[in-house]
């Protein structure tokens, strides 16, 4: 699989510390940057077919259907992919009009991943969103007119200016529009970001995390109860709208990351990611050099990744996987395992260690008890 990031959005959200610039005067030169580094690259996942081809950002909606498609053609030329190949563009909803949605329909895109986040203006506000509420809905709907099925929206829970009865309505309009993927996360307050700066100066007040897990259980219940699978933590769909590209990230598959900050993983024993700058990937690349760094992943690392990978799916860990590693880590985390065992924390079931879903929201912890130092 291929993750294409455009490091470019309308206005920085007040929540997010992901890599993009929201000048575009320097759009063209990155886009032709981008299309060389998949020129460059070109013969890494040899012998493999793409399944998926995922547009991330940044906002990837910021971009013409023209553009969208100039790069999609440049993957498909180099790349041999299956003819069922996920391709999957990050859109947010102000981008959505009539016009690019036309454009997208006749382009091989068959999904997109909408930042709704919520479908209420104070929310909305907050995150400093580029959309109002009734874009959220609007632009949903008007996806699906032009014939979007295989549809995601992302919704945030946990919100200061939420709380349960919203957050119910939330979870209500996403069935009553239809979306059969639903991506959702706890809002977080990470360093260096407007809302962090808000909070510390006591304009805005910490998300509450016992409304977040009262929020997160519900969230769970009410989609299951909707016909969705919580296939893993943060995602649930509908039979048949599993997104390929998460799914393949989450059974530790190779996958090429293109675009400044992008990761890149072997599949094995090598990560790689490129530099988080649009000056210095443009400049890189401008040389015809890669603007990667690459780290070899040591056995320990190799096995502590399945384990915080595979403990926030449904699927789990499967043993016969984990036995492949050398019986002394098999042995550490043997005894490590047994009293989360008896505490009920971790399950095995079908040859599988998982996590049971009552204790999801607590699963980055559990896991991380249970490396290997
Ligand atoms: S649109 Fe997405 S990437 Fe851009 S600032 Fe907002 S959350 Fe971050």
């Amino acid at each position: 699989m291929i993750y294409i990031h455009i490091p470019f959005c309308k206005q920085k959200c007040s929540y997010c510390n992901f890599h993009f610039s929201t000048s575009l005067q320097f759009k063209d030169e990155m886009l032709a940057a981008i299309k060389k580094e998949i020129v460059l690259r070109k013969d890494e996942l040899q012998n493999k077919t793409l399944q998926s081809l995922y547009f991330g950002g940044g906002t990837p909606s910021i971009l013409s259907g023209d553009e969208i498609n100039s790069f999609i053609d440049e993957v498909l030329k180099y790349f041999s992919f299956a003819s069922d190949i996920e391709i999957t563009l990050e859109a947010n909803p102000d981008d959505l009009n009539k016009s690019f949605l036309k454009a997208l329909s006749s382009s091989p895109v068959n999904r997109l991943s909408i930042g709704t986040q919520s479908f209420f203006d104070e929310d909305l506000k907050l995150m400093n969103r580029a959309h109002n509420a009734s874009e959220a809905e609007g632009s949903i709907k008007r996806a699906q007119d032009f014939g979007f099925e295989n549809l995601s929206i992302d919704l945030i829970y946990g919100s200061p200016t939420s709380n349960f009865e919203i957050w119910k309505e939330n979870l209500n309009k996403t069935i009553a529009l239809e979306v059969p993927h639903v991506s959702s996360y706890a809002l977080t307050v990470e360093p260096k970001t407007a809302l962090n700066d808000w909070i510390l100066k006591g304009k805005v007040s910490n998300p509450r995390e016992e409304e977040q897990n009262k929020e997160f259980y519900y969230l769970s219940d009410f989609l299951k109860d909707n016909g969705f699978d919580h296939y893993e933590i943060s995602n649930f769909a509908k039979p048949g709208f599993y997104s390929k590209h998460n799914s393949a990230y989450w059974k530790y598959k190779e996958y090429l990351g293109i675009g400044p900050s992008a990761h890149s993983y072997n599949g094995l024993d090598i990560r790689s990611w490129n530099v988080a700058s649009n000056q210095q990937y443009v400049k890189k690349l401008n040389s015809n050099l890669l603007a990667k760094e690459e780290e070899f992943l040591s056995i320990e690392e190799q096995f502590n990744e399945m384990i915080m990978i595979g403990l926030r799916t449904m699927w789990g860990i499967d043993l016969d996987r984990l036995n492949e590693f050398s019986s002394r880590l098999v042995e550490c985390f043997h005894n490590e395992i047994q009293p989360k065992i008896e505490e009920g924390l971790v399950i095995i079931e079908n040859n599988h260690l998982k996590i049971p879903e009552k204790h999801w929201f607590m699963a980055d912890g559990i896991a991380s008890d249970l490396f290997i130092v």
